[in-house]
């Protein structure tokens, strides 16, 4: 289905970035691979997703959190693999604590990474799709973009943000073959969600399978944790046919948490 068809996905070296990438490889695109970590590791994840899925993979380390090197990394992609089709704007971190008590620096790395980084992006790769007439914008936002938790102020403004970003992306670009959506995940058994689930542990006092009910029990009600692969295979369905007439919109994955 994407085959020839060239799909850059940011903070790509693990979590839901990883499963989107895997996916996206699956059915034929070519990837660049996004992230911090090991380097060794992450060419393991790169020559892998090349052997699986005979597509081109590359990796690029730019730092989301600097709106040039964003930028460079779709100039980057597109002088390497000659097109970028596909942005999945993925990369994030989190930070927790009472408003009062936020660290400034921390309030702009993730209002940086967690939503700057996807408008930069996507300035620069949207005139190259538009003269192809075919483009595929994912913002990947979060339950959090949808409603609000306490301790989360950044995190949530960044992600109520990026549903705002995905409206007006979705308006300017209608009609031109291309779409832009967010995709609303609930919770996902990430390295993210994996330091949360430590510290309800280490607070409450209790084992780490109890913290991860704890915490699929007060949100999320089908009381599952949503998956990377799924995440990636409503990904792949927004790059589909099907999904032609669906953008500017916000698609939840969330086992009924924003239902309530
Ligand atoms: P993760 O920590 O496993 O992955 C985050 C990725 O972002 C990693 O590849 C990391 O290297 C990369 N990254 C972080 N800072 C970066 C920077 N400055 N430059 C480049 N890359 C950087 O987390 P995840 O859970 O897979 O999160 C992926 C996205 O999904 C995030 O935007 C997150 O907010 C969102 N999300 C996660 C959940 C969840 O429950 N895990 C739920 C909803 C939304």
């Amino acid at each position: 289905m994407l085959k020839g068809k060239v799909a850059i996905v940011s903070g790509s070296t693990s979590g839901i970035g990883l499963g989107i990438a895997k996916v996206l490889a699956s059915h034929g695109a070519d990837i660049v691979l996004n992230g911090i970590g090991d380097a060794g590791e992450i060419e393991t994840i790169r020559s892998g997703i090349e052997r699986e899925h005979g597509v081109h993979a590359l990796y690029d380390g730019a730092d989301m959190s600097k709106g040039e090197a964003v930028r460079g990394l779709i100039s980057a992609t597109i002088e390497k693999l000659g097109r970028v089709d596909i942005l999945v704007n993925n990369a994030g971190i989190q930070f927790t604590a009472p408003v009062e008590e936020f660290p400034a620096e921390k309030w702009d790395a993730i209002l940086a990474i967690n939503l700057s980084a996807a408008f930069h992006g996507i300035a620069a790769a949207l005139p190259q799709m538009k003269k192809r007439g075919w483009g595929r914008i994912i913002n990947i936002a979060s339950a959090h973009g949808l409603v609000g938790s306490v301790h989360k102020v950044a995190y949530v403004a960044a992600k109520h943000g990026m549903v705002g970003l995905t409206k007006v992306v979705g308006l300017e670009t209608a009609g031109t073959g291309i779409t832009a959506n967010a995709v609303c995940p609930g919770w996902v058994l990430t390295p993210l969600v994996e330091k949360q689930i430590a510290d309800i542990a280490a607070r409450e006092k209790i084992s780490r399978q109890k913290a991860e009910m704890s915490l699929l029990g007060d949100k999320q009600p089908s009381r599952s944790f949503v998956t990377p692969e799924q995440l990636g295979g409503t990904v792949a369905f927004l790059c589909s046919p099907a999904a032609d007439q669906i953008t500017g919109t916000a698609i939840s994955v969330d086992g009924a948490w924003t239902a309530q």
